[in-house]
């Protein structure tokens, strides 16, 4: 019988268990470039430039090893555009009599998969993307009865279970966390290491004029790509990363440099989210540079906590609180996102270097995202849905799964504490300490009020005035608003007055 198997963009992985007991000669692989997936957000050029080439780079190697493979391409007059429309047309016309696919990994794809049947009259077999180190069930298991979903905890129980960074039952070193070592802001005379760079080959030339042509009203642009786009690409940069960043990966974890986008941070994320890479060989990878004695414990131990922890802890809150999740508000932010998001012009230097190097790129690492991009968006009230329909589109490794907690959860704090104890709130001195953005800014750091004042120090103040009754009983806060307390009157009457104006501008269109 000829079972079809589509495979996703985020699927690039032979492992995938929808292909586990699948036949060469009988069945057939389905890959589809659809413009319903490509636009239903707009994504960055870049981030699709990287997932059709990928597709088309993968698609030819399971070809040459003797798979029958159909291709629908974006261009082709019989595409229908859909997925759903894909698999049914697709199903009949290659002579299948069942569909099997692995889940994708958001809610809104696992519906549409769930109506396949329906479309293609044909049985079809949904399983579990079992790519990931925790299943839904574990997460399910391991948050039941606990009253905080703290990431830490469900990172210990990891490392136990897979026996990382161990020494018998006990973290190596004698702490499970070393993030306390991994905040040095950067030396002026850092030399960052620049990140592997691959020449676009003839598929991927072919893609970046498609992109071009068929998404140019996307933000960025296709042209500049140099992402990794086949699985042997992909491990050069792990190992790239692992040989030249990971010993300074944690020393400048949280540092942020003006016309220095990349740093010692390991690029490996699209990867990881399309397939290309495996998180268990990534973790295991730091982990022997360390036993080598290659790399320094405070920096394996921080990137083994972002896969291991991290990234397997906010797709277990996704599925464990979806759908609710998508809508979550918990402070009623309504703001609209303003346009310097997309590129407008602003005097806040750290906003214009990081929204550039964003839209650039289609990449900006951690603290990019969450100190400065997701804390203005906190502290300005910006609506969630707006700021995670950006998230969304311009990262080239951004995925509902991951992208959602991570700003809904960790910058908005819209779930109301799910994922963090507190916000992430910060005035312009974490800003100030952790980068040199503020050397060239119009604004002054120091200054905490007036027309050249730090627009991110009175935001502050005024995002925990604003939000007193949500937050005042918070005790990870409660020696801050005792600082609020303490100031004078007209002081704290100035901060409400400095962010009144400072809104009222941005609402209004004006350049802030
Ligand atoms: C507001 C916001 C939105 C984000 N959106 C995404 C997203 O859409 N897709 C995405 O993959 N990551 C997202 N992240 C997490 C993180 O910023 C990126 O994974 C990281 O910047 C990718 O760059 P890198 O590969 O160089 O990571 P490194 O700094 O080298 O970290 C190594 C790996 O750890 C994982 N990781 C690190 N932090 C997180 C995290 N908080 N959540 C999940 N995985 C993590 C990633 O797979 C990453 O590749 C977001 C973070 C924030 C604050
Ligand atoms: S002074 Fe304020 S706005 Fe300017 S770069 Fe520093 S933190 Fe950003």
């Amino acid at each position: 019988m000829a079972v079809l198997r589509p495979i996703l963009a985020d699927q690039l992985s032979p492992s995938l268990a929808s292909l586990r007991d699948a036949d060469r000669d009988s069945d057939w692989l389905l890959f589809c470039e659809v413009a319903s997936e490509a636009g239903y957000v707009k994504h960055h050029q870049k981030k699709i430039t990287l997932l059709f080439s990928a597709m088309r780079h993968y698609a030819e190697q399971l070809r040459e090893q003797g798979w029958q493979v159909h291709y629908s391409r974006l261009d082709d007059p019989a595409n229908t555009g859909s997925l759903v429309a894909e698999v049914a047309r697709l199903a009949a016309l290659l002579g299948c009599q069942q569909v099997v696919a692995t889940l994708a990994g958001e809610q809104r794809l696992v519906d549409e998969m769930q109506s396949w049947q329906q479309h293609s009259g044909l049985p079809v077999e949904l399983r579990e993307d079992d790519r990931f180190l925790a299943s839904h069930d574990d997460f399910v298991q391991w948050a039941a009865g606990r009253k905080q979903l703290r990431m830490e905890y469900f990172y210990r129980d990891m490392r136990r279970r897979y026996q990382i960074l161990l020494d018998g039952d006990q973290p190596v070193g004698g702490a499970w966390n070393y993030d306390s070592d991994n905040r040095k802001p950067a030396p002026a005379d850092l030399a960052a290491v620049e990140p592997l760079r691959f020449v676009p080959d003839a598929i991927t030339s072919e893609v970046q004029g498609l992109v071009a042509e068929h998404f140019d009203d996307h933000p960025g642009s296709a042209e500049g790509f140099h992402f990794a786009v086949t699985r042997e690409q992909t491990l050069e940069v792990l190992e790239h990363f692992i040989g030249l960043s990971l010993p300074l990966f944690g020393d400048y974890q949280d540092a942020m440099v003006e016309g220095e986008p990349w740093l010692f941070h390991s690029h490996i994320s699209f990867y990881l989210n399309c397939g290309l890479l495996l998180p268990l060989e990534c973790i295991e990878a730091a982990e022997r540079a360390y036993r080598n004695g290659r790399a320094p414990l405070n920096a394996v131990e921080g990137f083994i906590r972002q896969i291991l922890g991290w990234r397997e802890y906010v797709r277990g809150i996704y599925w464990l609180k979806m759908p609710d999740y998508k809508t979550a508000n918990f402070f009623n932010a309504q703001r609209p996102l303003p346009a310097l998001y997309w590129g407008a012009q602003t005097q806040m230097n750290c906003l214009a270097q990081c929204v550039g190097e964003t839209l650039d790129n289609a990449y900006a690492h951690h603290i990019q995202r969450l100190m400065v991009l997701g804390n203005f968006a906190l502290l300005a009230g910006l609506a969630p849905s707006e700021v995670n329909d950006w998230y969304l589109a311009v990262y080239a490794d951004a995925y509902e799964w991951v992208e959602l907690p991570n700003v809904t959860g960790m910058v908005l704090f819209a779930d109301g504490g799910v994922v963090a104890s507190k916000p992430y709130a910060a005035g312009g001195a974490y800003i100030s300490r952790m980068s040199n953005y503020c050397k060239n800014c119009h604004y002054k750091v120091k200054e905490r009020s007036g027309e050249r004042g730090c627009p991110f120090n009175y935001l502050y103040w005024d995002f925990l005035a604003r939000h007193r009754d949500q937050l005042g009983n918070n005790p990870r806060l409660g020696m801050i608003y005792r600082s609020y307390d303490k100031m004078a009157a007209d002081k704290r009457e100035l901060i409400a007055t400095d962010a009144a104006q400072f809104l009222t501008r941005l609402d209004s269109g004006e350049t802030v």
